[in-house]
């Protein structure tokens, strides 16, 4: 038990400055204690050193002083004091509770003191009490006789000294959490995944690890529909049927709002260990809700040691997967990594080229079933690279991946402007060119204010320009879709569905879009010859007219599609049989070779900067 002695209450000379310098220095001292160890070792050494001065100076045996703390956050009872600082022999009894002392009458003592929340004075012994937001601490005094006031105030000094040393650890432990623990569900988040991945722990599986994100699907739709906090608490019940299908080996990080991260080993994290975690439906608060993943994985075996490019391995993977129907998870292969350095490099000779000026806008003619007169154009895109002519089917979803396709659009958008200004002046007024429109376009706040701009420049009458859709993309996100194109009908802009029938349009929305014309897929008219089709390019054609829109085949290539396409009731026809994507040039060639007689060359409208 404690040993208590008579004390010499002076402190040995010269060493009240010294130990008033250790005082003030103390805090400075624990800050970089506490920055050097988070376990609290460093810490426990310095309190012992200052404990073991403050003896020394009054000749007391270095068992005389130690501190208990109490944590005043929690619910523990005093039982669970715990001893926080201490010298000599008592420095073994550090981080235990008090009762390990196994000193009944101190504990009576110490537990009077807290109650009362002030110093409690006895015979052998004085119970400094102090409290601060967090802790609740005792700094005890074993002493036959009254400290004298000096070593009182240091005794003091020491215990605010000790106080705030694990104040600093609380908030650096704190601080640690908020950069590295996902709020939500106190699992490590997106930093401290990737860090541990710099250093994967091997020893449950030497032969080496699966790493894999699983992203969950429509997790927005959740939070949308039924509230954020049934989101949260479908988060928390896949984090929970995780944790509790797999072995303490894994270690699992939230690592974006709906995408966590798994380490572990192979057979346990697997692709189809996972499908099976998510077949069946979780609970969130009332509701009962599937959910459905996209993983994409990578095999770890200490070859890779960067936490970083093990990440963006799986992230590849997983984006691999997202783009596939047929199965829900990919692994990582250097294939993969080479597409996308291909496609990095695609953008960045895209860029290039569009600067330099080498892309251009090509036009091909929509011709009048009836009259077989050319009545439109399509505008397309063509890239000219070392010679070679590079199709839009290959470098538009680039385009729409970087960003790109923002300016590239705004620019064809003014080369139609441009284009309808010239075709007016040579008397080809009612020539309508259509545009093609991307989603990235129509997501974009800036574009209908960009196209109303462009048309304020401009002498082009709207309704001659026409706004071309996909019908896949506008019913991938059909509320906004309608709200764009509302606006540009709002401008006097014409509208068409482009690749109807391949898009699973609904008929509602189809309803609620502001259409002039539908576009039939060339698909359709391809195999318009075979069976089934032609009752779908009917049946397209009679939508439309009951809709009271136009319609227009693309891809015609024979005589024998016009005719069909005719008897069916189609209204225009474009494709190759009539006339191939052409140059500006070109297209002012054929529209001669259209129209001999026109000679009419009007004053050139108001072109566009
Ligand atoms: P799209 O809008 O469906 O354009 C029609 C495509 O069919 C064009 O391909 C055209 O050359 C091709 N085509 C025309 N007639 C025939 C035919 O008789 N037979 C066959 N087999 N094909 C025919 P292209 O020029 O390669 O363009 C491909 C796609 O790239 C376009 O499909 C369009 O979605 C996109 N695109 C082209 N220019 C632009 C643009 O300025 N902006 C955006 N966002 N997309 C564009
Ligand atoms: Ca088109
Ligand atoms: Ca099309």
């Amino acid at each position: 038990m404690v040993n208590t002695r008579t004390a010499n209450l002076k402190p040995k000379d010269s060493l009240q400055s010294s130990l008033n310098r250790v005082r003030y220095s103390a805090i400075n001292k624990i800050i970089s204690a506490s920055q050097d160890s988070l376990n609290g070792h460093a810490l426990h050494e310095l309190f012992e050193g200052l404990m073991l001065q403050v003896c020394d100076a009054y000749d007391l045996p270095p068992e005389t002083i130690f501190c208990v703390t109490y944590d005043s956050t929690s619910r523990r009872n005093s039982q669970h004091m715990t001893i926080c600082a201490a010298a000599g022999q008592l420095r073994q009894f550090v981080d235990k509770p008090l009762s390990t002392l196994n000193d009944t009458a101190l504990e009576l003592k110490l537990q009077q003191t807290i109650k009362a929340k002030k110093t409690l004075f006895t015979e052998d012994s004085v119970y400094l009490y102090l409290s601060d937001f967090r802790y609740e601490m005792v700094l005890v005094i074993m002493l036959a006789l009254k400290p004298s006031e000096p070593l009182l105030k240091m005794c003091a000094g020491l215990l605010n000294a000790i106080c705030h040393g694990y104040n600093n650890i609380a908030n650096y432990i704190d601080l640690h959490s908020a950069a590295y623990l996902d709020f939500l569900t106190k699992l490590p988040n997106r930093n401290e995944f990737i860090k541990s991945l710099n250093v994967p722990n091997y020893s449950s599986a030497p032969e080496g690890l699966n790493v894999l994100l699983v992203d969950l699907n429509h997790f927005s739709d959740v939070n949308d529909a039924l509230g954020q906090s049934t989101g949260d608490m479908l988060l928390r019940a896949v984090v929970k049927r995780i944790q509790s299908s797999m072995s303490t080996e894994i270690k699992i990080g939230r690592v974006g709002a709906d995408v966590f991260g798994i380490i572990g080993p192979k057979k346990e994290v697997h692709p189809d260990q996972l499908n099976l975690i998510f077949a069946t439906p979780f609970r969130a608060g009332q509701y009962s809700l599937h959910v459905s993943v996209n993983m994409g994985g990578c095999f770890i075996d200490g070859e890779y040691d960067n936490g970083a490019d093990i990440f963006r391995r799986c992230d590849l993977a997983l984006n691999r997967a997202k783009k596939n129907t047929a199965k829900n998870y990919y692994w990582y292969s250097f294939e993969m990594e080479q597409k996308t350095l291909w496609r990095i490099e695609l953008i960045r000779r895209l860029a290039d080229a569009f600067n330099r000026r080498e892309i251009e806008v090509w036009f091909q003619p929509q011709v009048n079933i009836q009259t077989r007169k050319i009545c439109g154009v399509e505008t397309l895109l063509r890239w000219r690279d070392s010679g070679q002519f590079i199709s839009p089917t290959q470098f538009i979803s680039a385009a729409e991946y970087s960003g790109l396709i923002i300016e590239l659009g705004g620019w064809v958008f003014k080369e139609a402007l441009r284009t309808a200004v010239m075709l007016q002046a040579q008397g080809f007024e009612n020539i309508s060119i259509a545009i093609n429109v991307s989603i990235i376009q129509l997501r974009s706040k800036a574009f209908v204010n960009q196209v109303e701009d462009l048309l304020a420049q401009s002498s082009v009458i709207p309704s001659m320009i026409e706004i071309e859709v996909t019908e896949s993309v506008a019913m991938d996100e059909p509320e906004m879709t309608i709200a764009c194109l509302n606006q540009l009908k709002a401008l006097g802009l014409r509208v068409a569905i482009d690749d109807f029938g391949t898009g699973f349009s609904s008929l509602n929305y189809l309803q609620k879009m502001p259409l002039d014309r539908i576009k039939i897929d060339k698909q359709f008219v391809a195999e318009y010859q075979t069976g089934k089709t032609v009752h779908i390019v009917e049946m397209i054609i009679s939508l439309a007219k009951k809709l009271n829109l136009n319609t227009v085949a693309e891809g015609v290539e024979k005589e024998a599609q016009v005719q069909m396409l005719k008897e069916a009731g189609c209204d225009q026809v474009q494709g190759f049989y009539f006339a191939r994507p052409m140059p500006l040039s070109d297209l002012f060639l054929y529209l001669k070779s259209q129209f001999p007689h026109q000679t009419t060359v009007k004053k050139l409208g108001k072109p566009v900067s």
